[in-house]
């Protein structure tokens, strides 16, 4: 993270390690000042649970290379065909791609949420995965790691979302703006993202920057062509093009 907010235009300054006290004020007073600015034009995030830890997960895993619309419908599909998650674990890997087939990669997705569905039956006699929520953040994760196609960020989702743990799930666009924000570095991978955003945004405002994030990569901060004239950072972006 930079040593001290960029005005638009500037090249990228050092980045500085946030272990001295001075540096993590400063890191948190500009997460700060980032969330309250994206707040101020797209209103506030207030932690609303999505439901069973379950759903979340299997709903994750089928929006892998989809939207969310569709990955939505096909969660819905799956139980309006089969009944409950019970049933889709019961059924032939066959017809749950079939169901899903429009979600995209249904072959894999498939495979994986019924053996995953398995495993969590065989181990806790139930699909109930709320014990997570008791533990620590890190213990909960390495319990959803271990699941065969589940990674951090499908972890961090599921802790998030079902219970507003504090985890920092990294999608495509948290982690664009991220880096062009300068709060990661370049050479951060994806995976070590999730990391380093945690240890840089107090735990009470993870749900809120993740949210906030991923709706400013959607509406201005795009893939290319970022709309950086329009921005609200702009002037403590250090990516701003402004020209
Ligand atoms: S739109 Fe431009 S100014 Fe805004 S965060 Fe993205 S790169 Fe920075």
């Amino acid at each position: 993270m930079s040593a001290t907010p960029a005005s638009g235009g500037e090249n990228r300054s050092k980045r500085v390690s946030v272990a001295s006290p001075d540096a993590a004020a400063r890191c948190w007073r500009r997460i700060k000042r980032i969330i309250a600015l994206l707040e101020a034009h797209y209103g506030t995030r207030q932690f609303t649970s999505r439901g069973r830890a379950v759903d979340v997960l299997v709903e994750t895993i089928l929006s892998q290379n989809t939207s969310d619309t569709n990955s939505h419908r096909a969660f819905q599909a799956l139980l309006s065909r089969l009944g409950t998650l019970e049933a889709v674990a019961a059924a032939p890997v066959d017809e749950i791609e079939a169901i899903i087939r429009f979600a995209g990669l249904s072959r894999i997705k498939s495979a994986r949420i019924r053996s995953l569905l398995l495993r969590l039956l065989r181990e806790n006699g139930s699909l109930d995965l709320s014990f997570l929520s008791g533990q620590e953040l890190d213990k909960a994760r390495r319990y959803l790691t271990s699941l065969d196609g589940v990674g951090l960020k499908t972890a961090s989702c599921v802790l998030l979302f079902a219970f507003g743990m504090p985890a920092m799930p990294v999608d495509t666009h948290v982690y664009r703006v991220a880096r062009r924000l300068d709060l990661i570095g370049d050479r951060v991978s994806v995976e070590a993202a999730h990391l380093e955003l945690e240890a840089l945004v107090a735990p009470c405002d993870r749900y809120r920057f993740h949210l906030l994030l991923i709706e400013h990569g959607r509406r201005i901060c795009h893939p290319r062509n970022p709309r950086c004239a329009l921005c609200m950072l702009r002037d403590i972006c250090p990516s701003a093009r402004l020209a």
